[in-house]
């Protein structure tokens, strides 16, 4: 197996992975990140089509608290743009009762999305980053410790260097990554119970060619408790000049079929605006929990964030040459686009004061 050396492995080319090697890009380090899928960001994902809304499979939305993340998106220049709402909100509190026409309060902390979509993110990352640091298709199989440093076992090669940094989400890393020798008692238990944000969500979303929604009676936000759409928004593109609705799926439906989801999400957006919804121009989902390189089950109840941000992910394993960082890794936002810019830095700031 082909060995390929440098000083730094991260393994993971999601956000924290990016963003951690281009904090790392002056530092004169040899750099190699490995990625297991054949494409860039994780659980960053917007959909494009020719004439058409982008659409966010993942990540959507950031806030004015989100410094660190704010802070990154100026330096690279990428505008953001803030979350149409309108002024009214179809709520659904009840199955029994038909849903309703709510005026929404003024909102004192809007939410942003990012121009042109969040994948912008990433590819103006990766374009800050050599290209042959990138290994696609890579899957991090086995870390072992030896005295020449640290090796990553890879799919196809093997990557020794002196740090190893791992993005995966901390449950994915100790339940798919062997370790030799293992990791710490203490780590490996917080790990196995650290819940992968989002890991088991499905978002949906629609293209139309009007924004139908947007009048005096009717509005793109949706809240209902009856569901199987919990929340939608209205989700056109920056420009304006192409209209789209994304929301969230009840994610017990990833058991049914992708036609039977489509007619139950057009179902419950028929009550709200009648049969113009079937001209839909195209329909997209994704469901998380399908995505081996994101979710694996847990072995028991698992609370949303549980151990999100814990203390142990601060410290640094196999003397201090193995990091986990990652977004739930963080200390603030952990589990948001803004931790795992913040876990990122974090990390290159130890790296770089070693
Ligand atoms: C549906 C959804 C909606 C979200 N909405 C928001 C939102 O609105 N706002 C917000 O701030 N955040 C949101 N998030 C969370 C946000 O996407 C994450 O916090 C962030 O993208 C995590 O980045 P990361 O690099 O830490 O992890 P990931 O993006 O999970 O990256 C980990 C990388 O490791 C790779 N990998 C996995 N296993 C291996 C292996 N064995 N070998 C090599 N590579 C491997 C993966 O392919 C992936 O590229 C959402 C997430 C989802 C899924």
């Amino acid at each position: 197996m082909e060995i390929v050396k440098s000083e730094v492995v991260i393994i993971g080319a999601g956000l924290t992975g990016l963003s951690l090697a281009y904090y790392l890009r002056n530092s004169g380090l040899a750099v190699s990140i490995i990625e297991a899928r054949n494409r860039l960001g994780g659980r960053i994902l917007t959909q494009y089509v020719e004439d058409g809304a982008p659409l966010e499979a993942g990540a959507t939305w950031l806030g004015v608290k989100h410094e660190v993340l704010n802070r990154l998106l100026e330096e690279l220049d990428i505008g953001i743009f803030e979350q149409e709402l309108g002024e009214k909100a179809v709520y659904e509190p009840i199955s029994t009762s038909p849903h309703q026409i709510v005026s929404l309060p003024p909102n004192s902390d809007p939410s942003y999305r990012i121009q042109g979509g969040s994948s912008i993110l990433i590819d103006v990352l990766a374009e800050k980053i050599d290209s042959h640091q990138i290994h696609l298709g890579e899957i991090a199989k086995e870390i072992l410790k030896t005295k020449d440093g640290l090796i990553v076992k890879c799919e196809h090669s093997a990557y020794q260097a002196s740090w190893v940094v791992s993005t995966l989400p901390p449950h994915l890393l100790v339940s798919t990554v062997a370790f030799q020798p293992q990791l710490p008692e203490e780590l490996l238990a917080v790990a196995a119970k650290t819940h992968t944000w989002m890991g088991e969500s499905i978002k949906i979303g629609l293209r139309y060619r009007q924004p139908f929604w947007r009048n005096k009676n009717s509005s793109g936000t949706i809240v209902s408790n009856v569901g199987p759409i919990p929340e939608m928004y209205d989700h056109s593109n920056y420009e304006a000049s192409h209209y789209a609705l994304k929301g969230f799926l009840n994610g017990s439906y990833y058991s049914v079929t992708r036609a039977e989801r489509l007619e139950m999400v057009l179902r419950q957006l028929r009550k709200y605006y009648g049969p113009k919804v079937d001209d839909y121009l195209s329909y997209e989902e994704n469901i998380w929990r399908e995505e081996p390189y994101t979710y694996v089950d847990y072995q028991g109840h698992i609370l949303p964030h549980q151990n999100n941000g814990h203390s142990v992910y601060q410290q640094a394993f196999f003397d201090g040459k193995f990091f986990i960082a990652g977004s739930e890794t963080a200390s603030q936002f952990p589990g948001y686009m803004d931790g795992a810019v913040r876990s990122a830095h974090s990390v290159s700031q130890k790296i770089l004061n070693m």
